[in-house]
Parts: structure tokens; sequence; C-alpha cells
């Protein structure tokens, strides 16, 4: 049996100051993903700080400059169903939705989605190696079975995959991660808060291990009348995604204006191409451009065996998910994009 502290903090002060003084404390708050870890013993805390009731944590409001900030302790369920979500953000709110179970969006905090680790099989076997779990000691699943791994921005320390559906939104969004710690707030750009392998696959992102998300600001550009989330799995619920992608569309007739297209399940973070949303830009919003557009943002995928399916399944999803953006309404369920 492991032994354990709890401590309930009363505010944010508190909680870093918690943390800060104890190597091995971590936070908690849904427990969704960190549960998991603890009984795969990959996790194993000496006490566990709760976060649950931090009042700064524990909203969403609209921002004076127009967009809107997702408080770190907000359960995924209530950002998905909330009014100026669903209205304003209708693409997070659709990935969001795609994740887990409705039992898991309830329990899931939003900080905590970004902060899940991956769910690479040798990653959750304590008794095979693992760079990311025991730094140095070898990867697996290169050579092994890998048909769920990255196909972009891959390491020889590791290739595997980030599980979220709802960063995979965000990243599309541009939204920016609000943290405090011990030396005061600072904000990190979506696309710079998660990390590639390289030779430190145990670091899954940039926050430090002192440091705490409190909120997650969405700017005020919604992309809401011409979006799309498509996520391809195994089963149609509570699976992870082998490719998903969120696509945002600004149109001036059939013009795309501005674009934004986010994958998810190909790489160690959401992957976004800027040479492939300003190829898009100025062009005519049809398969051929999403095509040349899924070219870009593929160059250089490169698969590993059993997951070598993923490099043609991207290039379709993006296209199918482009035109799907021009008519949202085709992505409910059970109907079908329009072209
Ligand atoms: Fe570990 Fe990464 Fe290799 Fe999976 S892909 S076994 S997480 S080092």
């Amino acid at each position: 049996m492991n032994n354990f502290g709890y401590k309930q903090a009363e505010d944010t002060r508190e909680a870093i100051s918690l943390i800060e003084h104890n190597e091995t404390a971590k936070f908690v708050a849904g427990g969704t993903n960190l549960i998991d870890l603890w009984k795969y013993n990959i996790a194993n805390p000496s006490q566990l700080i709760d976060i649950n009731h931090l009042a700064e944590l524990s909203e969403i409001k609209t921002l004076e400059h127009g967009g809107l900030r997702l408080g770190a302790g907000v359960k995924n369920a209530d950002t998905a169903y909330h009014p100026v979500v669903e209205h304003q953000y209708p693409l997070l709110s659709k990935a969001i939705l795609a994740g887990a179970s409705a039992q898991i969006r309830n329990m899931a905090s939003n900080g905590g989605n970004l902060l899940q680790r991956t769910r690479c099989y040798y990653f959750y076997d304590a008794e095979v190696p693992c760079n990311k779990r025991i730094p140095g000691s070898g990867c697996p699943a290169k050579d092994g079975y890998n048909r769920i791994h990255a196909i972009l921005g891959t390491s020889e320390h590791c290739i595997a995959v980030f599980p979220s559906d709802m960063c995979v939104a965000l990243a599309a969004l541009d939204a920016v991660v609000n943290i405090t710690g011990p030396t005061g707030n600072r904000s990190i750009a979506f696309a710079d808060f998660h990390r590639l392998p390289d030779n430190r696959p145990d670091l899954d992102n940039n926050l430090k291990k002192d440091e705490l998300i409190t909120s997650i600001d969405l700017p005020e550009k919604g992309f809401a009348a011409n979006y799309a989330y498509l996520k391809l799995r195994d089963r149609h619920s509570y699976a992870f995604a082998l490719v998903s992608v969120a696509t945002a569309l600004e149109l001036k007739g059939n013009t795309i204006e501005d674009v934004k297209i986010a994958l998810g399940g190909v790489a160690h973070k959401p992957w976004r191409s800027t040479e492939a949303e300003e190829f898009l830009k100025g062009k005519a919003a049809n398969a051929e451009n999403f095509s040349i557009a899924a070219d870009l943002i593929l160059q250089g995928a490169k698969g590993f065996g059993y997951n070598e399916f993923k490099i043609k399944l991207a290039k379709k999803a993006i296209i199918r998910n482009g035109l799907m953006a021009l008519n949202p309404e085709s992505q409910l369920p059970g109907a079908q994009p329009s072209a």
C-alpha cells in the first residue's frame, strides 16, 4: 500500500506553496488521468493537493477585448455546454464532446485535459522500458506494436502521441494558457505549451513542476460560421483518436480569408502547419486546395510499421473536414459531407 497525504488548498497561493515545498506532491482536480497513472504504478504522489475549490479556477467569463476565459478547474462538460462556447466557439464544444465518455467529461477539468499523458501501451506497462517513464531506458514502441503512435514530430527517443481532443480545437483557435507559480503569473501561447519529444520525452509540456494552470483564454474570433471537427477512431465512442482534425475557416464567398487547421492523434502535441494555412489563404475552398494543404501539413510524415496507414488517413481526413467546414450542419450525427 502506498501512503499519501491529502490537503484541500484554500487559494492558489497556498496551492503553489504546498507544491513548491514537496517534490513528490501532485495537484488533483478531476483525477481522470492521475488515478489511472497511479493504479498502473506510473505516478506515486506523496501528497495530493486538491484544487477543486479554488474560486480563481472555477469561472468561465467574457474578457474585455471580447474573448472568453475558461477557468482551469471548470469541468469539460460544463465548458462544452456553456452557452457562449456553444454559440461563439462551437469547434471547441464539438471537440470536447468527441472526447472520452459523458462520465469522464463530467469529472475532467480543463487544466487537467491539457496535462493528460500519452496513452502509449508501453508507457502504461511499468515492467517494460520507456523513455517517457524512465529516461534513457529505450522506446519499445518504435519496433513494436505502434498502431496508435505518431507520424509527425517524432524523435529516436519517443513516438508517442498526445491524446486530447479538446486541445486540438484549442490549438486551432489560438488559445493562450495562463499560469501562476512561485515567481508570479505568466501566459504561454497554446502552440508553445506542449512539447515535441526530442531528447526529453519525459517532459510533455512547458509547465514547471511548481506551476498551476489557472485558465485558458480564447481570442474573440471563434470561427462559428465555418468549422468542423472530425475524429477517426477504432470505436465510435470512448476511444482515442487515430487521427483527428479541427478546421476553422473564414470565408468570403468561397474564398478562404483566414484558416486554422490542427491535427490530433499524429504527434506529441496538436499539429499545426503555418505553411499549409498560408497556402490556403486567398484560395477557393475546395477539395483540390485542401488536398494540397494536406500534403503540406503531412510533409515529413513517417510511419513505423503498424501506423503507416495514418498518413493516408490523415490526408483524407484533412480534405473531408475542410469540406465539412463549408457546411457545419453536415457534421451533425449521421450527416454526410456535402461534397
Ligand atoms: Fe515510451 Fe514514448 Fe516509446 Fe511509448 S513511444 S514506449 S511513451 S518512449
